[in-house]
């Protein structure tokens, strides 16, 4: 017996007024339980490549403020452009 057809008979054995079990209606709504069994776990590769993508697009954006971030003090934007060398890499705090 599938696992579907189990439930069936589980579910109809807890209703006090259940009629007794109907092997002809197994078949057919062991077919839908196994349709929509195989939907969730769809929705489920679904909601994990989703949580993958929003993970990798935090990362690029922490990675992103992170080379904005002053390199000495680690603490604050860069704001300083330094010359000649054109290097952009301190806050207004160090100078
Ligand atoms: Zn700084």
């Amino acid at each position: 017996m599938h696992t579907a057809c189990l439930r069936l008979v589980v579910w109809q054995a807890r209703r006090p007024s259940s009629s007794s079990y109907h092997p002809q209606r197994c078949d057919h709504l062991s077919a839908r339980v196994h349709e929509l069994e195989r939907q969730v776990e769809e929705l489920k590769e679904a909601i994990e490549v989703e949580r993958q993508v929003k993970q990798a697009e935090r990362l690029l954006k922490e990675e992103e403020k992170n080379k904005r971030m002053c390199k000495i003090c680690h603490g604050r934007q860069v704001e300083i452009l330094s010359l000649p060398s054109k290097h952009l890499c301190m806050c207004a705090g160090i100078v």
